[in-house]
């Protein structure tokens, strides 16, 4: 079986389809996904759906790329991230690429919610775009890692270079691959994938977007996480079976979830 490390079920695109989505899910032996938060209006819609399925999780989090959205604040999202199937904090991160000038509210964002992570002790999903410097900068310097007495978590929809995924992982992050991998074109992330250990590896969809090779400009869902493990089976030389098992034991440690 896999897990969909991250999806946004939520999103109108999706959720009108839930029906076909579930049945795509069990057709391809992907057994769970985890729902991820993007802004607070938002967030009643996401944890309706973890609480609508029980193989659905959800996290709590504001984008860094949603710039006029309310701002959370820490006893805010400790408040919501009480609820048991809130099993993260995030998506939550620096994103260089899609906003430009003055991106300190990000920055102070992205703090505010490593503060809650280590406050609740659940772990973060972290997104960078062209800010990987200061992204492991803040993590660093707010103790987001187990090495620092936080909660860890996984860099998601990695796309970044070895230096970067090592510097995340020597403080206790995993990090995850989307379809992004097995595009012709990801040479340089197919080789990141490929020097990393399956035991630090998890796998997403990252759905609607980034639909994997072979639906590669489709409209993506959970059910198209099992070509990511494809591509990470055939680059690793490893059998579907084990980075089945591996990146799904992966995403217990980390969620500290038991299925
Ligand atoms: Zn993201
Ligand atoms: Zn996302």
């Amino acid at each position: 079986m896999f897990i969909d490390s991250h999806c946004h079920l939520d999103f109108p695109e999706l959720s009108s389809r839930l029906p076909e989505i579930l049945a795509k899910m069990q057709e391809n032996q992907v057994s769970h996904a985890l729902c991820v938060a993007v802004d607070l209006p938002d967030f009643p819609k996401v944890l309706a759906l973890a609480e609508s399925q029980p193989h659905f999780f959800a996290s709590v989090g504001v984008h860094p790329d949603y710039e006029d959205t309310p701002e959370p604040d820490v006893p805010g999202l400790l408040r919501l991230a009480e609820h048991p199937k809130i099993i993260a904090i995030g998506e939550t991160g620096l994103d260089y690429y899609r906003l430009t000038g003055d991106l300190e509210w990000q920055r102070e964002r992205f703090r505010t919610h490593i503060r809650a992570s280590r406050a609740c002790g659940k772990p973060l999903i972290i997104h960078t775009r062209a800010a990987s410097s200061d992204t492991i900068r803040i993590m660093q310097e707010e103790g987001a890692g187990t090495d620092a007495g936080g909660a860890g978590g996984v860099m998601h929809c990695f796309t970044e270079t070895l230096e970067v995924a090592q510097a995340a992982i020597d403080m206790g992050f995993y990090i995850s691959f989307s379809g992004i991998l097995s595009f012709k074109s990801a040479k340089p992330l197919q080789a990141v994938a490929q020097a990393l250990p399956l035991e630090k590896i998890l796998i997403e969809t990252d759905s609607p977007y980034l639909a994997p090779v072979p639906y590669r400009g489709k409209m993506n869902e959970p059910g198209f996480v099992k070509h990511v493990a494809e591509a990470l089976a055939t680059l690793k030389g490893v059998s579907l079976s084990q980075v089945a098992e591996q990146t799904s034991a992966n995403f217990c440690n980390l969620f500290k979830v038991t299925l």
